[in-house]
């Protein structure tokens, strides 16, 4: 089963993990989030969707 992985911060959709990354939310925990690589160097924010929490880390 293949799941699409989508960049949290600009919904690009991340075809190899290539430069990108991916984390559990720090403060929830439960949603993981995914970071391009573009985003990761322009240090775009993200939000987790299930808390709220949005950081650059
Ligand atoms: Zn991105
Ligand atoms: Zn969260």
């Amino acid at each position: 089963m293949e799941n699409k992985i989508v960049c949290t911060s600009c919904k690009a959709q991340l075809t190899n993990n290539k430069g990108s990354t991916k984390f559990k939310c720090p403060k929830c925990g439960q949603h993981e989030i995914v970071r391009c690589e573009s985003c990761r160097k322009l240090a775009t924010r993200y939000t987790c969707p299930k808390c709220e929490f949005s950081g650059p880390n």
